[in-house]
């Protein structure tokens, strides 16, 4: 099953995709609705982003692949960070690139969407806390994630959380090819077979520090392959058996 949020005629509205069609949702899809009848074509409204997390936790380092390639040792545990709500934005809306920055990179990931309110639980309970799956961009400003001490301004300007198109509830997230493209070109190929920490690993290890709310996204983490975008790029995040993210980046005015 897939879910998304949507827009038509200035009417905000989840619903569930069959195809080329979505047909809305009464209630929450994190406890009770109800399907409605009539379907749209998906060409008649405006998809946004897949849901509103309260937070996003992003998990730095988490393939063996990108740890060598930014030469930095395999962390014995997650490294944990908090991207900010404020930085979502749903597919085709624009990534700002910032005046403050000089390089700002894609990083393709596996985003975990939780359903339930999640608190210490274990890995064997964790698969029943998770909703679906979705695509993840963890936009970074990598000069300023160098040059300061903690990643809070690298990773969380405006519009630096680019996640959807949906979220598939039908996924496997053991064995899923995960790749990046700028303006068409292959940039980023990687397994979700290849984590360190393997996604319910992760649900419970942060269930441990924080609680995770409905809505609430995980990112997994990048595979190798991470680089640069200038305004004008389309960057597109694609995740077999999900889907593709497509967004564009522009200057900031
Ligand atoms: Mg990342």
């Amino acid at each position: 099953m897939k879910f998304g949020r949507f827009k038509k005629d200035d009417k905000i509205f989840y619903g569930t995709v069959e195809g080329a069609y979505v047909r809305e949702i009464s209630g929450d899809i994190f406890s009770k609705y109800t399907i409605l009848s009539n379907p749209v074509s998906l060409k008649e409204v405006e998809i946004l982003a897949p849901c509103m997390p309260s937070k996003i936790i992003a998990v730095g380092l988490n393939y063996r692949s990108h740890a060598e390639e930014v030469k930095m040792e395999l962390p014995e545990e997650p490294i944990l960070f908090l991207k900010p709500s404020t930085a979502v934005i749903g597919p085709e809306q624009h990534i700002l690139y910032p005046a403050m920055s000089r390089r700002v990179d894609y990083e393709g990931e596996l985003g975990v969407v939780l359903g339930r309110e999640c608190r210490s639980v274990n890995i064997e309970q964790a698969p029943d806390y998770v909703l679906g799956y979705t695509c993840f961009n963890d936009v970074t400003a990598r000069d300023l994630q160098k040059k300061d001490k903690q990643w809070t301004r690298a990773k969380g300007f405006d519009t630096f959380a680019p996640m959807g198109p949906f979220i598939e509830t039908d996924f496997d997230p053991a064995n899923a090819l995960i790749e990046t493209y700028l303006n068409g070109e292959k940039k980023q190929s990687g397994s979700t077979s290849d984590l360190i920490f393997p996604v319910f690993f992760l649900v419970s290890f942060i269930s441990q520090v924080m609680t995770l709310l409905p809505g609430d996204v995980i990112a997994t983490g990048t595979p190798s392959g991470i680089g640069p975008m200038q305004a004008g790029d389309v960057v597109e995040v694609r995740i077999e058996g999900i889907g593709t993210l497509s967004n564009r980046v522009l200057a900031k005015q």
